[in-house]
């Protein structure tokens, strides 16, 4: 071992010693530390922090380290199974607690949170009846987290009833509370704090300049085919994960036929599809057995797929803070991705015929403004990331190439880009030309290397970047470790995931 390496390990921390130990990564990112040393000193905590930004470490790593469990009220239960199965593969105790259990599995996870057996539990809200409530009084539980925590509040995009149960909770276990949350507005944070009765709380919050999200607008009806700009573009990322959104169920389900029909692994999702179907589409998306998911808004909290590369808006989002929070579906393992906007006035009016379903004429109003505002910000030639944070009351300076306004490369000159290249090359061709623009070290290698993952993931019944995130591939790809400890060298490689898939990762890199 080097000496600085013995050095630094004699003076890390053991949040530190964790994120390096356990999760492989060198360090934290902005906020995780601040978060972490509030939760570890007992003190309850707010952290407003964008998609991607790495907030689930913030609970991991005091998972690991307090004595008793993490408490996680989480609002999907498809969410949780990943979630669970992402810390397993980490090494970590932890297990879910919900609705589709057998009442033989619920009582064994029960008995093995009593007893302190696990580090953490996801639970859903809607779990919380009286006598799971009276049971977690008696366990020990060192932290309470409450993942999504807008939800809690009518003022959020996604007030959710059964987040009302969670008031008292953090009284009744006794335990500080950790709210996480990815909605910047302040009438938000103060509701949460309120309803959740949070106690002299330490708060972070983070920037919400995404700078790995490349921005391209474009205007409808001015001469181009939206429809095929839109498959255009899909094709040179054949292969890519993206999300398509649309405005209507009709549009959703014409454009899954569309691109189907022209060679595109996509499926619809939404809310008129039966439920068996919907959750269907959304697992194969998360397998990456489907590459594109064709959606409206219902689509979204249920993802938590790291290597979403676009994210292509058919229509123009209800508001700012609506299209902020689909664009961040995309790049949240810190990777390049491209978010591709189409909108029109057509639009505006199409958002204001829902409107009719409000009674109160103050908040048709406001609601209708909102979408005005959004598409005024868009007319406007001034950098979209500069756009989008001003209206969560944050000042950056121009984000310089990751928008079309910035860089100067717009939406129309990337789909006619796009469009032609389409009528020469092959998919093969394609594939290469993204990846040398991706600035991936060895396509091939990265191609064979991704390949491995999948049936490794398939064989395990996991989504594949549970097995390792595509940031993790590249590296791979770049650096072709040849043994165990350059392995556990590439960020995002720690030991349980090195016992676990590291000699098959090898055996493909020695070749
Ligand atoms: P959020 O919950 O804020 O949306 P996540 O917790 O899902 O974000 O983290 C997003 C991605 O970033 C995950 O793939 C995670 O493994 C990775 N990540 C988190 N913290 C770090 C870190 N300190 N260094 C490198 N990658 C990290
Ligand atoms: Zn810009």
């Amino acid at each position: 071992m080097h000496a600085e390496t013995v050095a630094a390990e004699l003076h890390e921390s053991p949040a530190h010693r964790v994120l390096r130990e356990v999760f492989g990564y060198p360090e934290f990112r902005p906020g995780q530390l601040q978060v972490i040393e509030a939760v570890l000193e007992g003190h309850d905590c707010i952290a407003v922090m964008p998609t991607g930004a790495g907030k689930s470490l913030t609970f991991q790593i005091p998972a690991r380290l307090l004595p008793g469990a993490v408490l996680v009220i989480s609002p999907l239960i498809s969410l949780m199974k990943d979630q669970v199965d992402a810390l397993e593969v980490n090494g970590f105790k932890a297990t879910s607690i919900n609705s589709t259990l057998d009442f033989e599995e619920r009582r064994r996870r029960l008995r093995r949170l009593r007893d302190g057996e696990l580090e953490l539990v996801y639970v859903a809200p809607e779990a919380l009846d009286g006598t799971l409530r009276d049971y977690l009084r008696a366990c020990p539980i060192a932290l309470l987290v409450i993942d999504e925590a807008h939800c809690i509040s009518q003022w959020g995009h996604d007030f959710r009833t059964s987040y009302r149960r969670l008031a008292g909770l953090r009284e009744e276990l006794g335990a500080p509370v950790l709210a996480l949350t990815a909605t910047a507005t302040r009438a938000v944070a103060v509701d949460i704090l309120r309803q959740l009765g949070m106690v002299r709380p330490k708060g972070y919050k983070g920037s919400f300049f995404r700078d790995n999200l490349r921005i391209y607008c474009r205007k409808k009806g001015q001469g181009g085919d939206t429809r095929r700009e839109i498959l255009a573009l899909i094709r040179e990322r054949s292969g890519e994960s993206g999300i398509l959104y649309c405005q209507s169920r009709k549009t959703v389900e014409r454009m899954a036929a569309y691109l189907t029909e022209h060679g595109v692994r996509a499926l619809p999702y939404h809310a008129g599809l039966r439920d068996g179907e919907r959750a269907a589409n959304q697992e194969a998306f998360a397998r990456d057995d489907a590459d594109v998911i064709v959606a409206t808004i219902a689509f979204g909290m249920g993802i938590d797929k790291s290597n979403v590369r676009w994210v292509i808006h058919r229509d123009m989002p209800k508001d700012i803070e609506s299209w902020y929070q689909e664009i961040g579906r995309s790049g949240r393992d810190g990777l390049p991705s491209d978010c591709f906007l189409f909108y029109s006035w057509a639009d505006v009016k199409l958002h204001e015929r829902f409107l009719d379903g409000i009674d109160d004429p103050v908040q048709r109003n406001a609601r209708h403004r909102a979408t005005v505002r959004l598409f005024d910000l868009l007319e406007q030639p001034v950098c979209r990331h500069q756009a989008i944070v001003a209206h969560f009351d944050e000042q950056i300076a121009p984000c310089g190439a990751s928008c079309d306004v910035c860089s100067g490369v717009s939406a129309e000159v990337l789909a006619t880009r796009a469009l032609e290249a389409h009528r020469h090359t092959t998919p093969t061709g394609r594939r290469a030309r993204r990846a040398a623009a991706a600035d991936v070290a060895d396509p091939d290698l990265f191609e064979r290397l991704r390949t491995l993952r999948k049936q490794l993931a398939d064989a395990q019944g996991v989504p594949a970047y549970i097995v390792f995130g595509d940031a993790v591939l590249r590296e791979m790809a770049a650096r072709r470790p040849q043994h165990e400890a350059a392995l556990l060298d590439v960020p995002g490689v720690g030991p349980a995931k090195l016992e676990r898939y590291g000699a098959a990762f090898l055996d493909l890199l020695r070749e």
